[in-house]
């Protein structure tokens, strides 16, 4: 068996997430979008806002994987099923980035999409 390269995790400060969030998407929070790390779907935290009854928050695209909310619960996190169930905050932590908050919890997150469009100058 080879070995296999660990991941690196980009930690950062929530200060400093939300400043590249802003600069990569602008300052419309609802057009940020991440990557689950388990199955690559792609997400805005806009498409989290119809889910918002089933206990979606904001935070949801950075941390949930869509399929949680939208029928592919059992779509099980590295099966190949897209989107899937996977979370960062569960058992298994294969998230990107680590954003440290400013009372020193640290918070697993989704990467960040790559913009389609760039951003309005604010
Ligand atoms: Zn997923």
């Amino acid at each position: 068996m080879t070995k296999k390269k660990t991941a690196r995790v980009i930690r950062m400060s929530q200060e400093d997430w939300l400043a590249r969030a802003v600069e990569l998407f602008g300052r419309d929070a609802a057009d940020w979008a991440f990557v689950c790390p388990s199955c690559g779907q792609v997400q805005s935290v806009r498409d989290f806002e119809r889910f918002a009854g089933e206990g979606a928050t904001p935070d949801s695209a950075s941390q949930e994987c869509i399929g949680r909310y939208d029928g592919h619960a059992r779509s099980e996190m590295l099966s190949g099923d897209r989107p899937c169930n996977y979370v960062a905050y569960g058992l298994f932590n294969v998230c990107p980035v680590t954003v440290v908050l400013p009372d020193g919890r640290e918070s697993p997150r989704f990467g960040f999409a790559i913009p389609s469009k760039k951003p309005e100058k604010a």
